[in-house]
């Protein structure tokens, strides 16, 4: 297995796969098999979601998407190296205000105090905290502090963004907002997603793709493509349409779990 992380060429055309997962095969050396045989690729321009049942491997894969963890069998390559990642937590730096928190990845990239400074203000712009710079974590709502963190690795202009289940841990409204910037985002800013959600109709609101794992070992059952144009209507969500998919997708599902 290989994990291939590099720049694309700065002459001709980017490759339009920014990830691509071959028979991608995980064993810890505790016995368990994560994930088994899985193909995955996510094109730029795309907005990949993963939906699973608890335990079926889903942070693996972006584990192993992000170069932390190596796969055992397979091959996972990634051709860009700026991979944002944000994590169920925020887990920003308690002592650090948002200003300090969101320059923390540009500082530890080394980049001058001017320069991460300046991403910094661009970045809590774009997720809507201008005002909030001198903030500290605990003087914010569950969903600032998720968009400190979307702000963070904003700073690093990613290719790819993986998300583990960002707004899980949200209450309905503030997810349904913040589903609403992250596809802002996704628009403005061109990255292209890896996401990991419980929620069905969160996977088919904020997806180009929408693919179902089985329970442990983890394997793709189905792969719904979501026809809803981008940028997406809020609307949509109570459409005939998206409900029906989002039936095809929990179908989906609760098979793969059997
Ligand atoms: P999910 O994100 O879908 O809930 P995970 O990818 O976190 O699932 O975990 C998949 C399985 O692999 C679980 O059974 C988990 O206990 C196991 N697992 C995850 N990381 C390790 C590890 N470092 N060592 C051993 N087992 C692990």
């Amino acid at each position: 297995m290989t994990l291939t992380a590099h720049a694309p060429a700065s002459t001709g055309t980017p490759s339009p796969d920014l990830l691509d997962f071959s028979g991608v095969t995980m064993r810890f050396d505790t016995g368990t098999v994560a994930l088994e045989d899985v193909d995955l690729t996510v094109r730029r321009g795309e907005f990949v979601t993963v939906v699973g049942p608890s335990g079926c491997g889903k942070s693996t894969l972006l584990r192993i998407a992000s170069g932390l963890e190596t796969a055992t069998a397979g091959t996972a390559s990634v051709s860009t190296d700026r991979i944002g990642y944000v994590f169920q937590d925020a887990t920003l730096l308690p002592w650090r205000t948002v200003q300090r928190n969101v320059e923390l990845l540009a500082e530890l990239n080394g980049q001058s105090s001017q320069e991460r400074q300046g991403k910094a203000a661009a970045a809590i712009e774009l997720v809507g905290l201008t005002g909030f710079e001198s903030s500290l974590p605990k003087q914010l709502s569950g969903g600032m502090r998720m968009r400190t963190s979307l702000a963070r690795s904003l700073t690093l202009d990613p290719e790819l963004f993986l998300f583990d289940e960002p707004f899980g841990a949200l209450d309905e409204i503030t997810r349904e907002r913040l589903n609403d910037e992250l596809l802002r985002l996704f628009v403005e800013q061109q990255f292209a997603g890896l996401f990991i959600t419980h929620s069905v109709s969160e996977a088919v609101y904020l997806s180009t793709r929408v693919v179902v794992m089985s329970g442990r070992p983890g394997h793709i059952v189905k792969t719904f493509d979501v026809p809803f144009p981008m940028p997406r209507d809020p609307d949509i969500r109570y459409s005939a349409e998206f409900g029906e998919l989002v039936g095809e997708v929990s179908h989906a599902l609760r098979e793969g779990h059997r």
